[in-house]
């Protein structure tokens, strides 16, 4: 699944877009997790991509007059083609422009979405729940002790759960967390405020790194320039076990554990990370 690093590099690879103007809008499959806007191709023609800002994993595509939000679900990817090529099975969307470049959504699991929010993006439905970017101000480690004193549930699901912070998928939760040597099956509340302090500044750290390899999270993952994004990241964690054996924990030896919470695959180091405290 595409997480935040993959959709920033995407965000930064259809740059090249801004200022161009729309000459039409191709709607071939509209069934994405939610109806793509039957209206968007009278929205969008002839109107001049202003600015593209991000916010979560949504792309947000800032028109004349109003916001169009893309989001890459679990399997999609947005393309900048320099001019139209035929379409294959899974390309669902176009936005064809007016120099002949076409920005181009392929989503082959269609749980991706493309929605038209006007011109007050931050009341959308899907945008004002949002909890903090990670890599902003206000994600701190007083906002993070504050929000998770009376939460009971695993310190992995809490980080993972975009009210409280956005853009903290799978591999960056379990990374960070085997940073911060904090257990992750450890209740959110039993974290003190040093345990924050350092899950925050190590989630900072693991989605700068990776922002700066350009993406990481999918072998099969390519950025908006049709380059693979796919950074042979050195996880400490991630993906270094199975059910039955783990490879050498990078700082103790010990071998990696997986278990499973909330149906997604979780890694750590039961020596590195303390034992579970309920
Ligand atoms: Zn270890």
């Amino acid at each position: 699944m595409p997480e935040l690093p993959e959709v920033e590099t995407t965000r930064l690879g259809l740059v090249p877009l801004i200022d161009k103007t729309v000459a039409s809008v191709i709607i071939r499959n509209a069934s994405l997790r939610w109806p793509i806007p039957q209206n968007l191709p009278e929205l969008l023609q002839g109107k001049t991509l202003r600015a593209l800002s991000r916010r979560a994993k949504y792309i947000l595509a800032h028109f004349d007059n109003g916001v169009l939000l893309l989001h890459l679900g679990m399997s999609g990817r947005i393309c900048l083609l320099e001019q139209n090529e035929a379409p294959q099975k899974h390309d669902h969307f176009d936005i064809v422009f007016v120099n002949g470049q076409v920005l181009r959504l392929r989503d082959p699991r269609r749980f991706g979405a493309v929605l038209w929010a006007g011109d007050n993006p931050q009341e959308h439905m899907l945008l004002k729940v949002l909890g903090p970017e990670p890599l902003e101000q206000d994600f701190t480690a007083d906002y993070l002790y504050r929000n998770i004193r009376t939460r009971s549930v695993a310190i992995k699901i809490a980080v993972m759960d975009s009210h409280l912070v956005v853009g903290v998928g799978n591999i960056y939760a379990s990374e960070s967390l085997f940073r911060a040597r904090i257990h992750p099956e450890r209740p959110a509340k039993s974290l003190s405020k040093a345990e924050c302090a350092r899950l925050v500044t190590e989630i900072k750290s693991t989605l700068s790194d990776a922002l700066a390899a350009g993406g990481s999270s999918l072998r099969d993952f390519f950025g908006a320039d049709g380059n693979p994004g796919y950074f042979q990241q050195q996880y400490f964690v991630y993906g270094r076990a199975n059910d039955k054996a783990g490879e050498p924990c990078r700082v103790c030896g010990a071998p990696i554990k997986m278990i499973r919470q909330g149906q997604r695959s979780t890694f750590y180091c039961g020596s590195c990370q303390g034992l579970r405290r309920v």
